[in-house]
């Protein structure tokens, strides 16, 4: 390598590594916001976070940056550079240009909005007070419009926004992916609600002590590999992981008295979330490859976890009885493959992120629909919680009595993050597809689950999927693991062959 070339990239590498500290930083007031802040103190961190991404912003753009992309991306200069640092450049050049279009005080105000209004959302949801949260929404939504402008519309507007969580998808892509998905999930769900062996679930709603749920929670985690030397858990009003770098990756649970499954799979699922960041090559860390590659594929690895082996009955042949000694007498009369058949209800339900997994893709889907109707037919937010429950009852035959259980049930539109839900069902589609070859690789797979070594495991993910961080395209994962692009036949398979041992039909 040419020593000027050496010299301009540690130069680069240094800035890198400064934009890198500033995120980090902001993630971790983000955390503290919503894992316990003084609520009296949220108005001014929310500016202090505004403050803190607008200069971790400015040097993504800056004219310094500018110059070293430039360089470095001269076809004579990349020649001399290993796949790492090209990769590395080719993530900042696309921050850079999609940054770059936004004036610095838009993006300072956007984010102080945002940072504002998740805290205002928490209050809102509670209080079912779609009306008081309108006006912020609102004007999210009227940002995030003017944004698409500065970006530059590919395709349709809301694929402009798609392509911030899952790179090389499209609206295209998603309508014939979800279109074949819902065409074979729709007579799946008509022939289990018609089945005569509806399982009962009713025994999961005891008073189960937040003390022992949360214990269980930990060990669940400790056996998975997660790292507590590199990471903990609290509590939240929605849980999410957060990784700060491999080092530190945090999730929260949230606890429900009187359901013991709804705080153990929100840490099976933000576990996953965290087994991914904290198995990213060591080399990776202090750069942007240092995170998951995707939206879709972290869902993936969340959604494996909390149900193709959370769910799985192997999965609760070595770990029933455990929960059992964990809760003394409320499950003591229930049967191990009463417990598996409960977990796995399929029901019409108005939260998503306690759906079953088959109807869950449906709650995604009619997200998905809404918010293509926001960006693309312009429908209006004040609109909203009746185009919501209408979709509700065409979907899914229930209509939520408030808007606290109905469109103001989610965490995302509050920070902006619209275009994200579809990579829950993207997540869901590539964990199905992901295990098809992990069976074949790993023949005694589901031996391993039930004997409780969940390692070998975590290891195989590790090997083709955590490892690589964001240093390699989701399409060229899914590409390299399983031999094919992404098919949502596996995800519909799956769900076939559980259900209909289930439910007997
Ligand atoms: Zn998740």
């Amino acid at each position: 390598m040419d020593n000027d070339v050496k010299v301009k990239l540690e130069q680069f590498k240094e800035l890198v590594r400064k934009i890198r500290s500033y995120y980090e930083a902001v993630a971790l007031l983000h955390w503290d916001l919503r894992t316990g802040a003084p609520r009296k103190g949220a108005e001014v961190r929310s500016e202090t976070i505004g403050m803190l991404d607008t200069e971790m912003f400015k040097l993504q753009i800056s004219d310094e940056m500018g110059g070293y992309l430039e360089y470095l991306s001269n076809p004579n200069v990349a020649d001399q550079l290993d796949d790492i640092d090209r990769r590395i450049i080719l993530d900042c050049q696309k921050e850079y240009e999609r940054n770059k279009k936004i004036p610095a005080k838009k993006f300072q105000e956007y984010s102080v909005l945002t940072a504002h209004a998740q805290t205002l959302w928490e209050d809102a949801k509670e209080n079912s007070d779609f009306e008081g949260f309108e006006p912020y929404l609102s004007k999210i939504v009227d940002m995030k419009q003017e944004f698409i402008e500065y970006w530059g519309v590919k395709g349709t507007r809301y694929d402009t926004l798609i392509d911030m969580y899952e790179p090389d998808m499209t609206v295209e892509k998603l309508d014939q992916v979800f279109s074949k998905l819902r065409g074979r999930l729709v007579p799946l769900l008509e022939a289990i609600k018609a089945s005569r062996n509806q399982p009962d679930n009713e025994f999961l709603n005891q008073i189960f002590e937040k003390e022992q749920q949360e214990k269980f929670g930990l060990f669940i985690l400790e056996q998975m590999g997660y790292d507590f030397e590199a990471g903990r858990q609290d509590e939240s009003v929605h849980p999410f992981a957060t990784g700060l770098n491999p080092g530190d990756v945090r999730i929260t649970t949230h606890y429900l008295l009187d359901d013991v499954t709804s705080a153990l799979f929100s840490s099976l699922h933000e576990g996953g979330h965290a087994l991914y960041e904290q198995n990213i090559d060591a080399n990776l860390a202090g750069t942007p490859l240092a995170e998951g590659t995707s939206m879709g594929i972290h869902e993936s690895q969340s959604r494996l976890w909390e149900n193709m082996i959370g769910r799985s009955r192997s999965f609760w042949e070595r770990y029933y009885s455990d929960l059992q000694q964990h809760f003394g007498p409320q499950l003591q009369d229930v049967k191990m493959e009463d417990f598996y058949r409960a977990v796995n209800r399929v029901e019409n339900s108005l939260i998503r992120i306690e759906a079953d997994e088959l109807t869950y893709n449906l709650h995604i889907i009619i997200r998905y629909e809404i918010e293509k109707m926001i960006f693309n037919e312009g429908l209006s937010v004040k609109d909203l919680p009746q185009v919501w429950n209408a979709k509700y009852e065409e979907y899914l035959g229930i209509a939520p009595p408030n808007d606290g259980l109905g469109v103001l049930q989610d965490v995302h539109w509050s920070g902006g993050d619209f275009g994200y839900f579809a990579s829950y069902s993207l997540g869901n589609m590539y964990a199905a597809q992901i295990i098809n070859t992990m069976r074949k690789e790993l023949p005694q797979f589901e031996q391993y689950i039930a004997n409780g070594e969940l390692l070998p495991i975590k290891e195989w993910l590790t090997d083709k999927i955590y490892r690589y961080g964001k240093s390699r395209t989701p399409s060229e994962l899914i590409l390299a693991i399983t031999g094919e692009d992404l098919n949502p036949d596996y995800l519909a398979d799956y769900l076939e062959e559980k259900y209909k041992e289930i439910y007997k039909f």
